[in-house]
């Protein structure tokens, strides 16, 4: 689908259980096109990317580049085929293409780390196994290759036709970027701001100290730019992209509140309180304890994220008891 002059969407689907699709983005050049993320690596996927290309009447083997915005399985994972078949070169930000190593092909190393976070952290002995191993499915849609072109904050990516600002923001990923358009004022924001939901920032053993406050800066970088267009990896194009960013903050202050709440009767880890605020599944309010595994995974994380956010606002306390990271409210 034409979303802009020479820009095309194309919906990418997901792995069956999930209900959403990623959008990736061509875009012509006269020294040949950009894509702009991949898809998961699977057969559906390589082709709905390929017929979306023939169906925007270019031709896969004129893509010369490719920028994938983070290192997730549903925007990276079919990046090393695409190159295969393209011939095409991938970017990456380099903190993200330090990473593929120790996510995609360390598995016992990853899993270890993600129980010592999530031990910690509260989560209990009978709790663990599941939670530890709730994103490991995803491995089967990703083919690794270190992507052999590392972008950094500011440096431009372009092909004749647009020119490509590369924008670090961190939070959602640790090398995160948006690519803005400044002459034609539009951005690719990958999952930094999407339209109709807001971009999971979870606390993990790749994710830095305090994601939330990077992701919380991030989103200040790109909410002052002068865009008319904004092209997320999810969901559809939207053109406000200031006010989607105060709803986003909204969103996080509103989950503080809730936190500091449950603070309010005691001491606690960060599972405690997340098994104790109210969550959203699929567009409805949920208990924890009714979410599926790789949602109390999530919403375990996320409040991980929070709550280091909020220790460095001065808002909460963080004190080790016998092993276990417990948060007291300060207010
Ligand atoms: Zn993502
Ligand atoms: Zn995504």
């Amino acid at each position: 689908m034409r979303v802009l002059d020479g820009v095309h969407q194309i919906k990418i689907p997901s792995p069956s259980g999930i209900a959403w699709d990623t959008n990736v983005y061509v875009l012509e050049g006269d020294d040949g096109h950009i894509l702009v993320d991949s898809g998961w690596d699977s057969h559906e996927a390589l082709w709905a990317l390929q017929e979306g290309i023939k169906g925007a009447g270019l031709k896969l083997r004129d893509i010369r580049k490719l920028v994938i915005t983070h290192i997730h399985p549903d925007h990276y994972g079919l990046s090393t085929k695409v190159k295969q078949i393209c011939g095409s070169e991938v970017a990456i930000h380099s903190i993200d293409a330090n990473l593929i190593f120790p996510r995609y092909e360390d598995f016992a190393g990853l899993l270890k780390k993600i129980e010592d976070v999530l031990r910690r952290n509260g989560a209990p002995e009978d709790d663990l196994p599941q939670l530890k191993e709730a994103s490991l499915w995803m491995n089967k849609y990703v083919t690794t290759e270190v992507p052999e072109v590392k972008l950094e904050d500011g440096d431009t990516v372009s092909n004749g036709s647009f020119e490509l600002e590369v924008l670090w923001t961190p939070g959602h990923s640790p090398g995160h970027i948006c690519l803005f358009e400044r002459s034609r004022k539009f951005i690719l924001t990958g999952d930094h701001v999407l339209f109709d939901t807001t971009p999971h920032v979870s606390f993990n053993p790749h994710s830095g100290d305090n994601p939330l406050g990077d992701y919380v800066s991030s989103l200040q970088k790109v909410a002052r730019l002068k865009v008319h267009f904004a092209l997320p990896g999810h969901g559809p194009v939207f053109n406000a992209l200031g006010l989607r960013v105060d709803q986003i903050l909204q969103h996080h202050e509103e989950r503080k509140r809730a936190i500091m709440k449950s603070l309010s009767s005691g001491l606690k880890t960060a599972y405690a309180v997340a098994a104790d605020i109210p969550w959203n599944a699929a567009g409805r309010n949920a208990a924890f304890q009714d979410l599926a595994v790789w949602d109390r995974r999530m919403a375990v994380t996320e409040t991980i994220a929070h709550l280091k956010l909020m220790t460095q606002e001065d808002r909460v306390a963080n004190v080790d008891m016998d092993g276990a990271s417990l948060y007291i409210a300060k207010d």
